[in-house]
């Protein structure tokens, strides 16, 4: 996902882009880069389809040829069977290659502009009636590719002035003779006449195309940012303000998942309670601005002493924090319990009458199985009964719950 400002500097340019009137046909460069690669692959299936379509029509025609005479159905499929059918095989192959846009017009059009050039070759060859029926589809051939092909509109008006070339070149120059009377001026005026309307409405269609492309473009970089801004306030609406740890909110919603998929696949799932010992006299005697440095410090040191990547610490309330410990049981959990109860100790922080902070634990663990039925509140509250027993037995120590030690599955 790209980060805001560039999404913002995309949008600004789509919007430059959208306030322009796009009769030229060309963004700028970057959004021009990912309108091509975006509508690149599915232009490139069209044309192959609409290639292949054309060369069958174009067999389907050697019957016509046939009917008019065998000299003109020799040429016809002895042209078509050496030129224009591995031309459009070529242009294919080309066509699904990374190659420059310039090479795929060109693969695009030749079998094309060789297929009216041979067209019109049979028209004069047929001669009478013959050549009028031959430049007629020859200007239907135009027209069709002109409107149909879904080619850049730059490569169809290259594609139209070749192919009036090879008309003008084919038709109308005299050859002294040799493949019969000229094509008369007045058909190349009507095949003008009628690739204009094509190329008009072909120019319309990439026009409201790229419009189209604009407009999602649009869409997807708003959207971006929408699910930006959700993550930003579901991550903001799941931590603790003072100490920068997941809150209580967070916490519930993370037990209850961890239950059920500790129950589901029977494993275990440990809890620990952490209550900061004498914590009102830390607060009376060295203030509650000591008080809330004293937390976020336990905070951190909780969160660098469970196993990283597995465990979840938040904060419970006030001076409780509560640990979750997948797949821990209960002597995993009093191993991770003292671990923590040290790393406070040793940190040496000023508690209450010149003693340091330390912190009471509850550890419990349960183990899902067949039978086996305990809720994230039960979990709690048996961990939160430790940590009384912890309390009553003199502070700075961990108890773990009799349920658990027991191993039995609540
Ligand atoms: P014990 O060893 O039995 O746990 O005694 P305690 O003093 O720690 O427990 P008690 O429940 O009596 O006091 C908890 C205190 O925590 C009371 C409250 O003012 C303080 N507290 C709760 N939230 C905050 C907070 O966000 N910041 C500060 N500075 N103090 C807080
Ligand atoms: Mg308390
Ligand atoms: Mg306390």
């Amino acid at each position: 996902m790209a980060s805001a400002d560039s999404r913002a500097i995309e949008l600004a340019a789509i919007e430059r882009e959208l306030g322009h009137t796009g009769y030229e046909l060309r963004f700028a460069p970057r959004l021009e880069a990912a309108y091509q690669a975006a509508r690149g692959p599915d232009r490139t299936r069209a044309i192959t389809r609409y290639l292949l379509i054309y060369l069958a029509a174009k067999i389907l025609f050697l019957f016509c040829n046939l009917r008019i005479g065998t000299h003109v159905f020799g040429v016809a499929i002895f042209l078509r069977l050496a030129i224009v059918l591995p031309l459009t095989l070529l242009s294919i192959y080309l066509l699904r290659r990374p190659l420059p846009a310039w090479v795929h017009g060109i693969a695009a059009f030749s079998p094309l502009v060789a297929e009216t050039a041979l067209v019109l070759l049979l028209g004069r060859l047929s001669g009478g009636v013959f050549t009028d029926r031959y430049v007629f589809a020859a200007a239907i051939g135009v027209f069709a590719q002109t409107l149909l092909m879904r080619a850049p509109f730059r490569h169809t008006v290259v594609g139209l002035a070749a192919t009036l070339c090879v008309f003008c070149t084919i038709g109308l120059i005299p050859w002294h003779g040799h493949f019969g009377a000229a094509v008369p001026i007045e058909q190349l005026i009507f095949v003008v006449g009628l690739s204009l309307p094509a190329l008009y409405e072909r120019h319309a269609r990439e026009r409201a195309g790229r419009r189209d492309f604009l407009q999602s473009e649009t869409n997807r970089l708003r959207l971006e940012d929408i699910l930006r801004m959700n993550a930003h306030l579901e991550r903001l609406s799941s931590i603790d303000g003072l100490t920068g740890i997941f809150n209580r909110r967070y916490l519930d919603a993370a037990l209850q998942r961890l239950c059920s998929i500790a129950l589901q696949k029977e494993r275990w799932i440990g809890v620990l309670m952490i209550d900061i010992d004498h914590f009102k006299s830390l607060n009376d005697t060295a203030g509650h601005q000591h008080g809330d440095f004293c937390l976020e410090q336990v905070a951190q040191l909780l969160q660098q002493s469970v196993r990283a990547g597995v465990d979840t610490v938040a904060r419970y309330g006030g001076e409780e924090f509560v640990a979750i410990l997948p797949d821990a049981n209960a002597d995993d959990a009093l191993t991770i319990a003292e671990r923590v109860r040290r790393a406070v100790e040793d940190a040496g922080l000023a508690g209450a009458m010149g003693t340091v902070v330390t912190i009471s634990t509850g550890a419990a663990a349960f183990r899902g199985g067949p039978g086996a039925q305990f809720t994230a509140v039960e979990l709690i509250a048996t961990a939160d009964e430790a940590l009384y027993q912890a309390k009553q037995s003199g502070r700075n120590r961990v108890v773990t719950a009799r349920a658990s030690l027991q191993g039995v599955s609540l």
